[in-house]
């Protein structure tokens, strides 16, 4: 049987997370201290996901825009989605919390603006 381990990157107690596999799949997580952590484990040892933020550059102004995935999305994906958001440039005024990119990559996460952009 295959072992990873993992920090908990969840709160700030950082838990030891050791995650037992067989054929791919997640049998259990040992160190979690509640359950969020436990599924955590079993989703970073399968399919890693992240939350992206990152700056965009709008169409009609000088100062960035930034942004963030309203979900996590699957980490091999984290360069090509970024590239998505670099190579979009959205017309300002944009509102806090606006989507400025829907179902980026197809991941089914949309790209929202994480500050008021006049
Ligand atoms: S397992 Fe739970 S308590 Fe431990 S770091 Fe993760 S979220 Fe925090």
């Amino acid at each position: 049987m295959e072992e990873k381990q993992f920090i908990c990157i969840n709160c700030p107690m950082g838990c030891r997370l050791t995650v037992s596999l067989a054929e791919g799949q997640a049998v259990s997580v040992a160190g979690a201290s509640c359950r969020r952590g436990e599924a955590y484990g079993r989703q970073e040892a399968v399919a890693p996901m992240r939350v992206l933020t990152c700056l965009m550059r709008p169409a009609n102004r000088e100062k960035p825009l930034s942004v963030k995935t309203s979900a996590p999305v699957p980490k091999e994906l984290l360069f090509r989605c970024a590239n998505q958001i670099y190579a979009t440039h959205p017309q300002a005024p944009i509102p806090m919390g606006s989507v400025v990119i829907h179902d980026l990559c197809g991941t089914g996460a949309d790209v929202l603006a994480t500050q008021d952009l006049v």
